[in-house]
C-alpha cells in the first residue's frame, strides 16, 4: 500500500510532468472510487481548467485545479497514477482518465479498487483534510518538537505500532514504515505509546524523520504494485530491515535475534524481540 514516501514521489513526478497542463475532460465513472454525483461534478469543473498545484497531505494526493476546485486522490492498496503518451493504449485496471489538451492522458489505475476520489472546493481543503479525512500532522511537514510529540503520545495506551498507523496523529506512516521506524528506534511495537521515556520519545521522533527522508530519497518501496509518477519502481525495498523478513536474521550489527511477525489490528508487524524493547 502506498505510504507517504510513495505518494510524495508520485506528487513530485506529476508536478514535473503535468503541472500547468490544461485538462480537456475527465472520465471517472467507477462507483467504488467516486460517487456518481462527484463524478458528474468533476466532469463539469475540470473541463478546460489547468492543473495548478500538486500537493499532498499524509497519503492523500491533492490535484489543485484553476477555477477553485481540488481533487483528493487516495491510492488504497494498489493505486497508481502516471501519464500515458498520445497514441499509447491505456493500461489494464484504468479507473480514471484525465485527458489533457496536449494529447497525453493522466491515468489512475487500481486493480483492487480500494482507492477513493473526492472533489472539494479549494477554499474548504484544509477543513476537509482535518475534519473529514481526519488527518493529523503530516510527517514531512516541519518536524514536531519533542514537546509537541510528547503531548501527542501522552495518555495513549495503544501499542506503539498502532499509534504510528493512526493518521489522526501523524499522517503518512503506513504498515511497512511503522515496522522499520520502530526497529531503528529499538522500540518494541507492543509497547504502549505512553510508556516511552523522554529519551525514547526523542529517538522515535528522529527515526520517523530519518526513515521517511531516506524512503523519499529512494523514491519509495515497491513490494508489489507501487510505481512512481513515471511508472518506475521504487528503491527502498533493498533497505528494509524487518518488513517481510520473518524468521531471518536481524540486520542490526551484533544482534543475534531473528525477525518475528505478529498481527496487530489485523496487520502484520515485523520486529526483532532481541534488540527492540
Ligand atoms: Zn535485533
Amino acid at each position: 500500500m502506498p505510504e507517504l514516501p510513495e505518494i510524495e514521489t508520485i506528487r513530485r513526478d506529476l508536478e514535473r510532468v503535468v503541472k500547468g497542463a490544461q485538462v480537456l475532460r475527465v472520465q471517472a465513472e467507477d462507483p467504488l472510487l467516486i460517487t456518481p454525483a462527484a463524478s458528474r461534478k468533476l466532469k463539469r469543473v475540470a473541463k478546460a481548467q489547468t492543473i495548478d498545484r500538486l500537493d499532498r497531505c499524509g497519503k492523500v494526493l491533492i490535484i489543485g485545479l484553476s477555477g477553485g476546485w481540488s481533487v483528493l486522490q487516495r491510492f488504497g492498496m494498489t493505486g497508481q497514477m502516471y501519464p500515458v503518451q498520445a497514441g499509447e493504449t491505456l493500461p489494464p485496471h484504468t479507473r480514471m482518465v484525465w485527458h489533457l489538451v496536449d494529447g497525453r492522458r493522466l491515468v489512475y489505475r487500481d486493480a483492487r479498487r480500494f482507492g477513493q476520489t473526492l472533489l472539494v472546493r479549494t477554499a474548504d481543503l484544509e477543513k476537509t483534510l482535518r475534519e473529514e479525512c481526519r488527518l493529523g500532522h503530516d510527517v514531512l511537514e516541519p518536524q514536531l518538537t519533542p514537546i509537541e510529540f510528547a503531548a501527542m503520545l501522552e495518555g495513549h495506551r495503544t501499542p506503539l505500532k498502532c499509534f504510528l498507523l493512526d493518521q489522526r496523529y501523524l499522517a503518512g506512516i503506513g504498515n511497512i514504515y511503522a515496522s522499520e521506524i520502530l526497529h531503528r528506534a529499538r522500540l518494541s511495537p507492543l509497547r504502549s505509546a505512553s510508556s516511552l521515556s523522554r529519551k525514547e520519545q526523542c529517538t522515535l521522533l528522529r527515526m520517523i524523520g530519518q526513515v521517511m527522508d531516506e524512503a523519499v530519497a529512494a523514491q519509495g518501496t515497491t513490494i508489489s504494485d507501487y510505481v512512481t509518477g513515471e511508472g518506475a519502481t521504487g528503491g527502498f525495498q533493498s533497505f528494509l530491515r524487518v518488513y517481510g523478513r520473518e524468521g531471518e536474521r536481524c540486520r542490526r550489527r551484533g544482534c543475534q535475534g531473528r525477525i518475528q511477525r505478529v498481527v496487530q489490528a489485523q496487520r502484520s508487524t515485523f520486529y526483532c524481540p532481541e534488540c527492540q524493547r
